[in-house]
């Protein structure tokens, strides 16, 4: 790797975030023989990242909006601790273009694309326009704020029925809206912006069309400061809850090695025309005839990025330290060669039985399954404390195999050994999915779910009672041997060890024989 005139070596991260991925970035610290400094909330003073970075800060109350998206207090522990670099990881500020302003202000590295770039990018209109600019195909929509009703009728009647209606500032599967109707038209884009407004502090909201059971598939790229720019492969990520990935995997079953590079190359046209700099990731909706349109950019890591991690041999964290510290990419894209297959399955602490709601408590039981192919990137452990704080997402395993009946047979393999008790999990979720036929086939779209599961009827496993059934079998199975070797030794008639052992030491005691 070449470091260029300007690069700076990173020695210590602070890494602004909790839970999974605040562990994964730091034992990217470790890997790389650098220090790690974690920051924490009141309810996380005991958490496992704390546990695990070299250095720990108390950056304020449970609530994020008091700690973790607090700029000044992220900023102060990086001072205090003499941190050079911060690792946003997903979430909280990791797509906040003026938290990455400030610490460039104050002379830390931010972990991830320039401001400008995080701004534009962060803008769906402003994306759209600069991916249509670069010539990537998008969803037939509006290019400005639909403030005008009249003007966006006759805009949605012209691209037909059913319509979204999404939010410019909208992320995380916030700020959407489906419309099926005229009638219901003009009710639902003001609500919209309203929603928008409250949510995001921004109204402008836009029409695409809604695309019938389109696939979701993104392509991972990396761009260092040179003008090196690659990409990694996609990720299928159609298994999704109210428009949020559950399932994920890499390579798609869908995607050839000519759409691969055709998908590669628009990423890429859209990386190079924002400045890009860092690990993104580019998302596409893919319609059944594999016709693919520009969605959004995602200017951090994913939470999804370990699939690719496990097809292409390449540490995603560590690339982004190297290119933060403004060395030349390491690999060319004839270097990237994707090998195998890889799953993804969230494990939130959530109760499928009652619509998903988030399970608060205690972890009694934690075991995570090992084994051939197998990763688990957990943010807790036994007896770690769910706060109702913060995403319920508690770990994320993922499965390589050499093919996707491998990486599936190891993924249920893996789920079987799972072991979770205190709180509800989407374990038995994951377990059902997996065996879904449709699912296994690969025939699956952002309504599969839905489709399948209209009744979120996805069994019911319960760790605890798994557990007590286990024991209770054991000692009964225990009991049972017991009786058959001891009725087996032809002269005890049936009778226990314990009535054969004293009678006999009885007998021989006063002199008689057995
Ligand atoms: P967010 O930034 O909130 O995650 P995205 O634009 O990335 O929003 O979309 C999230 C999901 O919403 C997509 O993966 C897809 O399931 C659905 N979606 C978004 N736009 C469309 C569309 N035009 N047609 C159909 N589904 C869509």
């Amino acid at each position: 790797m070449i470091m260029s005139k300007q690069a700076k070596k990173i020695k210590k991260i602070l890494i602004a975030n909790r839970g999974e991925i605040a562990v994964r970035v730091i034992r990217a610290c470790d890997d790389l023989g650098l220090t790690s400094v974690a920051v924490f909330s009141e309810c996380d003073r005991t958490a496992y990242h704390v546990r695990l970075a070299h250095e720990a800060v108390y950056i304020g109350p449970s609530p994020s909006n008091e700690s973790y998206l607090v700029q000044d207090n992220i900023i102060r522990a990086a001072k205090e601790t003499g941190a050079d670099a911060i690792h946003p990881g997903y979430g909280f500020l990791a797509e906040n273009a003026e938290f990455a302003q400030r610490c460039a202000d104050e002379g830390i590295i931010f972990i991830g694309p320039k401001p400008e770039t995080i701004r534009t990018l962060g803008d769906k209109l402003q994306a759209r326009e600069m991916a249509m600019k670069a010539g990537l195909p998008v969803v037939p929509g509006t290019d400005s704020p639909t403030d005008d009703i009249t003007v966006a009728k006759k805009f949605a009647s012209k691209i037909g029925y059913p319509v979204l209606i999404k939010a410019a500032a909208g992320g995380g599967g916030k700020g959407m809206r489906v419309v099926k109707s005229e009638e219901a038209f003009e009710e639902s884009l003001a609500t919209a912006a309203r929603e928008a407004k409250s949510a995001f502090g921004d109204g402008r909201v836009f029409i695409e069309k809604y695309l019938v059971k389109p696939r979701h598939i993104e392509i991972q790229i990396l761009c260092d400061e040179h003008g090196n720019c690659i990409y990694l492969g996609e990720r299928e990520c159609s298994i999704q809850r109210r428009h949020q990935k559950v399932i994920e995997e890499s390579p798609s079953p869908v995607v050839t090695p000519e759409l691969r590079q055709r998908m590669g190359e628009a990423a890429i046209g859209i990386a190079r025309a924002s400045g890009y700099v860092g690990a993104g990731t580019v998302e596409f909706l893919v319609d059944k005839d594999l016709s693919f349109y520009f969605l959004e950019v995602n200017t951090r890591l994913q939470v999804e990025h370990p699939v690719t991690e496990m097809i292409t041999g390449i540490d995603l964290v560590k690339e982004q330290v190297a290119v933060a510290e403004g060395r030349h990419l390491r690999f060319t894209q004839d270097d990237i060669k994707l090998n195998g297959h890889a799953f993804e399955c969230r494990i939130y602490a959530e109760d499928p039985e009652a619509g998903f709601m988030p399970s608060t408590g205690q972890l009694k039981n934690y075991r995570i399954p090992a084994g051939p192919g197998v990763r688990v990137d957990s943010g807790v452990v036994i007896f770690s404390e769910i706060p109702i704080y913060y995403d319920p997402m508690i770990a994320k395993l993922v499965v390589w195999g050499s093919d996707r009946e491998e990486a599936l047979a190891r993924t249920r393999r893996a789920l079987e050994e799972y072991r979770l008790s205190g709180v509800k999990s989407t374990i038995s979720f994951h377990r059902t999915v997996l065996q879904n036929e449709r699912f296994v086939k690969g025939d699956i779209s952002t309504h599969f779910l839905e489709e399948e599961y209209p009744e979120n009827n996805y069994g019911n496993y319960d760790d605890e009672l798994m557990e007590s059934a286990a024991i209770a079998a054991a000692v009964e199975k225990f009991l049972t041997e017991r009786k058959i070797s001891v009725s087996n030794s032809g002269s005890s008639h049936g009778r226990s060890g314990w009535v054969n052992y004293h009678r006999a030491t009885g007998l021989r005691k006063f002199g008689g024989s057995r």
